[in-house]
């Protein structure tokens, strides 16, 4: 079996990534299931569920690779499951193959419209089933080596700015389609510099590497985004989220950094590290362009930066300033 070959691009893959492939088997039928662990058992790191919501909860619990997904399920179906997978940004990237027991050319069509890689006959042909799920896990984990060098930052390991700029545009466009809000934060490490002068630059890669852990543990909607935008200035992305939600994630955002405790001793704002944000949000209905809402959550940036620092200053576009 080529997963064994230890010069195979899968397993070098995997060797650079220094952990298992990992599968998510689902299927209602105990014997289905059965056979599946058997199958693959061998050579992957297995996760089973039975229905569709357990099979949706562990995907964003346990980010698997690949799920081999049933179709005929009780209650939510498999084509379901694949829609709401493919929907959410923390799970869209998991490969889904469908099993299915009585493969018609109206299912085939409607799984992979739904960005299903490909469908497995029941019962498993295990040679055969081994063989496609290596060839589909080779193609996810080399599109996985390609979005890293990509879309994250090496330092901090969160999204960068070119993926930032990308979403940004997109999430306008849903925006404008939806009528929902859409919030933007622009935020920066107050005093860096002289951070950097005081404990040196080990240290404030550091201090900026738990900043960016602390910033993404923070925001909890699958859609929310955080990227490092550019030396010590990071940016989020909040989809659906209006300027009093905006404003109170921006000072619950300020107040975990704070509550990091990283000692900062050239700081005039506190003894610890602190951050100013800059907060910009464009109405449903309003028109503004990535560039607009930028340039907005920017000057707000400075605001808070020339009136004080350690806080967030935000507008609402296309409304007066909220006093
Ligand atoms: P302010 O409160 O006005 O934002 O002051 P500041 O000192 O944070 O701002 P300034 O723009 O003057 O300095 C930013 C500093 O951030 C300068 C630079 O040395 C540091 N910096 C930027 N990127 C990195 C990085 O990747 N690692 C480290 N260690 N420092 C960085
Ligand atoms: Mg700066
Ligand atoms: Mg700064």
């Amino acid at each position: 079996m080529k997963l064994h070959q230890p010069d195979s691009p899968l397993a070098r893959l995997l060797s650079e990534r220094n952990a298992r492939a990992r599968l998510l088997i689902v299927d209602d039928h105990t014997m289905s299931l059965k056979l599946a662990e058997l199958t693959f058992a061998d050579h992957f790191e297995l996760i089973t569920a039975n229905n569709g919501p357990m099979a949706l909860a562990l995907c964003q619990q346990q980010a698997p690779d690949l799920v081999l997904l049933d179709i005929d399920m009780p209650d939510m179906d498999g084509f379901e499951v694949c829609r709401q997978l493919k929907s959410n940004e923390a799970t869209r990237d998991i490969a889904v193959i469908f099993l299915t027991a009585q493969a018609d050319e109206a299912q085939e069509a409607r799984g992979l419209g739904l960005f299903a890689v490909d469908f497995i006959a029941k019962p498993l042909h295990p040679a055969v089933a081994l063989a496609r799920v290596n060839t589909h896990l080779l193609v996810k984990l080399q599109a996985d080596a390609i979005r890293k060098l990509v879309f994250l930052d090496g330092l901090s390991g969160i999204y960068n700015r070119r993926f930032f700029d990308q979403q940004l545009v997109v999430e306008i466009a849903r925006s404008v389609r939806n009528g929902s809000p859409l919030a933007l934060i622009l935020l920066d490490v107050d005093f860096f510099k002289h951070f950097n002068d005081h404990y040196g630059h080990q240290a404030g890669d550091d201090c900026l590497r738990e900043i960016a852990t602390a910033l993404k543990a923070s925001l909890r909607r699958p859609a929310d985004l955080v990227a490092r935008y550019g030396g010590e200035e990071f940016a989020c992305i909040l989809p659906e989220t209006d300027f009093s939600g905006a404003m109170a994630i921006a000072r619950v955002l300020e107040d975990r950094i704070r509550k990091k405790f990283i000692p900062h001793a050239r700081s005039s704002v506190d003894s610890v590290v602190s951050i100013s944000l800059g907060v910009a949000v464009r109405s449903g209905f309003s028109l503004n362009h990535a560039s607009e809402l930028l340039a907005t959550a920017d000057e707000q940036l400075y605001h808070a930066k020339h009136t004080g620092r350690g806080r967030a200053c935000g507008i609402l576009m296309g409304a007066p300033a909220p006093s």
